[in-house]
């Protein structure tokens, strides 16, 4: 007879999986949203008014309260100073940064203890993180009404170019929120998981996203079950609110504005702008009406061709960074399997219509472009929290930027260069440059150029301990280690001894796109001359070494071992090459340098015979 099979009490059925709740947020710039799969489908969370996306402002109203979304948004004219919106343009950043992003803000900016930004408002100073976090806990009280109960882990998605103190801050924003961050996800990795591109063929995917305020290429590739960001470039100003200023420019210059409107007519047809872009994705034409100066009504068509003159310069400037992540990747037009489109603007025909052009394939647009994102975190987030044990999914990012350490005579040695796939673990050695040195400061910077002070300084910290030993005798290993979140770990260890030391580094300042694009082209205009400047600094350093070393052997034995016409000789060539250290002739050190060589050699000659005579009475001295 068989047995009944009895489940324990209040127990899960046998054979069945416990459902956990996971969610996938899109913590967007202009819009966020959540995301759950419920039945085996991954979809998009509303309102209670039925609305997906949650407008990404944050308003601290009069009464102490705070608003997140719409409500805020429409405060936002009346209220500019105390309604945040764009707030993921601050993450991770520092006031200095972000002064330098321009006028763009209405904001007060402050700054912590840190130098990072903080924005006064009338509920008090408040950093990007406690902003994003208020969006964050909207989205995950809407998840959890949705699944209805607590969310037990949640993937957010970030643009693959974030730097660590950008993810470290979007990741600090969740806890904030009582959110349990199962990973951060890339924006280009999430939507190309939507269409389920990591069910299909391999090859290299193309990622065109263009939301509200920023565009961004990534090229994917796809092979053996994993992805892997390649590159990715893009434009930081860039996206649907300037083809919003461009149309209401457009209007304006009809309706006879001779570039007097004032700040409540701009408002308004700021707004119609926006609506008549967005309905013309479906209508070939729309009404426009606006009142002139003099009180009397323009009236005005729009139709799809002329809004297609239009944009067609803005959507042209974004297939510059395509043509980049290309030559970047090594990868050519036609190896691009697949073109997925994410960001509402790239709701415009034409934007379809030239991308298509330009990689020459049908590109995906069939999921919603505005909810692609928040879809594929949803189902990496239903993957590891464990309701589908057997789909083993791991996606690989890439280092934005070298990271590397400072040498001596202020030189870079990358240890990890752009463009790695992580997470990564590199090591290398390096070794004292003075006799009995007992501690080294790790200086950890990023960036593409040869010289320390032309890249961004991430972190330093010191290796103590070290036994003395002879310069260029202790082994320090050096170890950088990037996490599946893109955060970096640094250690150092001397390798006899094991002393070690180690950092985590979660950096002050943060880095845009743009920042990130100018570091990279400076290195590109720079780099003959930089090579030039490394060599003249290799070469100061190589002569500060010999110098130090002879004038330590001079003071030690010049009076015993050289004669005075000897001392002279060589006096006169360490002074030579000294005054020489401080010009730039790289070649012209370089033969000081085998100059003082040929002089100093018999010395050095002696003082080897004579050490070695004295080891030698030593040794016969101990045979006795
Ligand atoms: P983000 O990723 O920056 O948060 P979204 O992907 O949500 O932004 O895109 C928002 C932008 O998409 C806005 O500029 C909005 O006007 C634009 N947009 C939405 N629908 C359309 C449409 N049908 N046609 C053109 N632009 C659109
Ligand atoms: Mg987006």
């Amino acid at each position: 007879m068989a047995l009944l099979q009895i489940s324990e009490p209040g127990g899960a059925p046998a054979g069945r999986v416990q459902h956990r709740r996971a969610a996938g947020i899109d913590l967007g710039t202009t819009n966020s949203l959540v995301a759950t799969v419920m039945d085996g489908h991954a979809r998009t969370l509303p309102d209670e008014a039925g609305r997906h996306l949650l407008p990404s402002v944050v308003r601290y109203a009069p009464d102490g309260s705070v608003a997140v979304g719409i409500e805020a948004q429409a405060a936002s004219f009346e209220d500019p100073l105390n309604t945040v919106a764009s707030v993921k343009r601050f993450m991770g950043r520092g006031l200095a940064d972000v002064q330098t992003l321009g006028k763009r803000f209405p904001y007060e900016f402050a700054a912590d203890g840190g130098g990072m930004v903080k924005i006064r408002t009338r509920a008090g100073e408040r950093s990007p993180v406690e902003v994003s976090s208020e969006i964050l806990k909207v989205l995950k009280g809407r998840a959890e009404k949705a699944l209805d109960g607590p969310l037990e882990g949640v993937v957010i998605t970030v643009p693959a170019y974030f730097d660590d103190a950008q993810r470290q801050a979007t990741k600090d924003a969740a806890r904030l929120a009582g959110l349990n961050v199962l990973r951060l996800l890339n924006e280009p990795t999430a939507a190309a998981v939507a269409y389920g591109l990591d069910k299909g063929a391999e090859g290299v995917h193309a990622v065109y996203d263009l939301g509200g305020g920023t565009f961004d290429i990534s090229l994917l590739r796809f092979s053996r079950g994993v992805f892997e960001v390649l590159a990715t470039a893009g434009d930081s100003a860039l996206g649907g609110d300037d083809i919003d200023r461009i149309v209401a420019e457009w209007i304006l210059a009809q309706a006879g504005f001779g570039g007097e409107a004032g700040h409540g007519v701009l408002r308004q047809v700021l707004h119609q702008a926006r609506e008549a872009k967005e309905a013309l994705t479906a209508a070939e034409r729309v009404a426009l009406e606006v009142q002139r100066p003099d009180g009397s009504l323009w009236e005005g068509v729009l139709d799809r061709e002329t809004f297609t003159h239009l944009v067609a310069p803005l959507v042209e400037r974004t297939l510059a960074p395509c043509r980049r992540v290309l030559r970047d990747a090594g990868i050519r037009r036609e190896e691009i399997r697949e073109v997925v489109m994410v960001g509402g603007s790239t709701r415009i025909p034409y934007v379809r219509e030239r991308v298509g052009g330009f990689f020459a394939c049908e590109p995906h647009v069939d999921i919603d472009p505005d909810k692609v994102v928040a879809i594929g975190a949803a189902l990496q987030a239903d993957v590891l929290i464990g309701n589908k044990p057997s789909d083993e999914m791991l996606l690989l990012d890439v280092v934005p930027l070298s990271l590397g350490i400072e040498t001596m005579g202020g030189l870079v040695e990358k240890i990890i260069p752009r463009n790695t796939t992580i997470p990564v673990s590199r090591a290398q050695e390096f070794t004292t440059f003075k006799d009995g040195q007992t501690a080294m400061s790790i200086h950890v910077v990023q960036g593409e150029r040869e010289l320390v002070s032309d890249n961004r300084s991430l972190a330093r910290f010191e290796l103590r301990g070290i036994p003395p030993m002879a310069a260029g005798a202790a082994r320090i290993q050096v170890t950088f280690q990037v996490d599946a979140d893109g955060l970096l770990n640094v250690t150092a260890r001397e390798t006899s001894t094991g002393v070690a030391s180690h950092i985590e580094i979660k950096p002050s300042y943060g880095l845009d796109e743009s920042e990130i694009e100018r570091m990279l082209k400076d290195s590109y205009a720079h780099a003959r001359e930089d090579v030039a400047r490394r060599r003249l600094r290799e070469q100061q350093v190589e002569a500060e070494r010999v110098m130090d070393a002879l004038r330590a052997a001079l003071a030690a034995d010049g009076d015993r071992l050289l004669a005075p016409g000897e001392r002279t000789e060589i006096e006169a060539a360490l002074a030579r090459l000294e005054s020489l250290c401080r010009e730039d002739d790289a070649d012209a050190i370089k033969s000081a340098i085998e100059a003082l060589d040929r002089v100093s050699t018999p010395f050095a000659a002696r003082r080897m015979d004579d050490s070695i005579k004295r080891a030698l009475a030593g040794q016969r001295l101990e045979e006795i």
